[in-house]
């Protein structure tokens, strides 16, 4: 048997409840290949599954953890061997299928990527599926034509695991970068990452215009709602918008005016089920362009034991950039 998180359902009332407890392999689901986990991280939506505060999880009983570090420890697929180091990453692991918070996950292969020689399981999480998915947000932002020669990149949410990374990478990248933030006492750190300039949450809080003051030609928002209505009515004349969160609301009380009067562009992001050559990609993009000085800046760590405790922080906008989680 091995430690493990374990997230439970009464029939009866529909209420789940969450415990440290110990599972063994033959509890774990079907696929291809096991990996002894060694690093896992919390997500906002790890919050979300271990809490239940929304229906994250849709199989029970269920080991949370939307990613996952560690080595091969068996497998029946031709791309991995035992001894293999692998990283995973959504793919509803922790949500249908059981993840990261348990000393061993078995998988489909499909769903692996090879961990890169640069980057130690530790860091890996450190990325986890919020840095990974702040990676998305840069390369469609570059996709769509953007530069930093076409003015600065504002980036909501900005404490948060998304944000942070975001920032580090943006600014690593040349942009001058707006951090949009709640926590104004955490300025120096959002500086530290590399923001040029702070902005009040509050700033961006008020009912949207159909336009205002163009202020930034881009944006990578993890906040939604009202936030991200603000956001797009400020939005230069042919910039673009990644959204890849709801951390604000799942609304967006907007109008068309952004997208017909300024051809701005709103890029969607899903990290989840990106296919596997996006995720190579982006993997080698964190691997060139994130400084693992400012990610372990950014990073705290804490036990397995520490999980059910900390999720509700996360879910509170309490939680400073990134966390780890030290499974073996
Ligand atoms: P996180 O660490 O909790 O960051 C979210 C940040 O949003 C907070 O730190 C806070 O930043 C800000 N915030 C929180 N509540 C807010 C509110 N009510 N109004 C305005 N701002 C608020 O979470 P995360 O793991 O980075 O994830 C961020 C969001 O992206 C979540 O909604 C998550 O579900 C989503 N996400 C989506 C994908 C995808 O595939 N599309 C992948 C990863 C994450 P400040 O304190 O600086 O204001």
């Amino acid at each position: 048997k091995f430690p493990a998180v374990l997230v439970t359902r009464d029939d009866a009332t529909k209420q789940q409840s969450v415990a440290l407890t110990a599972i063994a392999e033959s509890e774990l689901m079907d696929g291809d290949v096991t990996v002894a986990v060694e690093w896992s991280t919390i997500n906002y939506k790890d919050g979300l599954a271990i809490t239940g505060k929304s229906p994250v999880v849709r199989r029970f009983p269920m080991v949370p953890g939307i990613d996952f570090a560690g080595t091969v420890t068996a497998s029946a697929h031709p791309d991995f061997a035992p001894g293999d180091a692998v990283i995973l990453d959504g793919w509803g692991v922790g949500e249908t299928h059981m993840g990261g918070y348990a000393g061993r996950a078995r998988v489909k292969g499909d769903w692996l990527i090879k961990r890169p020689a640069a980057i130690s399981a530790r860091s890996a999480m450190a990325v986890g599926t919020a840095g990974y998915t702040a990676m998305l947000a840069v390369m469609a932002l570059e996709k769509h034509g953007l530069t930093p020669a076409r003015g600065p990149v504002v980036v909501t949410g900005a404490a948060g695991g998304v944000g942070s990374v975001a920032i580090a990478v943006l600014a690593k990248l040349g942009w001058h970068v707006i951090a949009v933030t709640g926590r104004t006492s955490e300025a120096d750190y959002l500086k530290g990452l590399g923001a040029a300039e702070i902005l009040e949450r509050a700033e961006l809080a008020g009912a949207p215009k159909p336009l205002a003051k163009e202020r930034w030609a881009a944006g990578v928002d993890s906040v939604g709602s009202t936030t991200l209505a603000n956001v797009l009515s400020m939005t230069r004349y042919g910039g673009a918008v990644a959204a890849c969160g709801l951390a604000g609301g799942m609304d967006l009380p907007s109008s068309v005016a952004p997208f017909i009067l300024r051809g701005v562009a709103l890029l969607g992001i899903d990290s989840v089920m990106a296919p596997k050559a996006l995720r190579e990609a982006a993997w080698a993009r964190i691997v060139a362009d994130l400084d693992l000085a400012k990610l372990e800046a950014m990073t705290s760590e804490i036990a397995l034991a520490d999980v059910i405790g900390t999720a509700p922080d996360i879910l509170a906008g309490k939680v400073r950039g990134r966390i780890v989680v030290k499974v073996a």
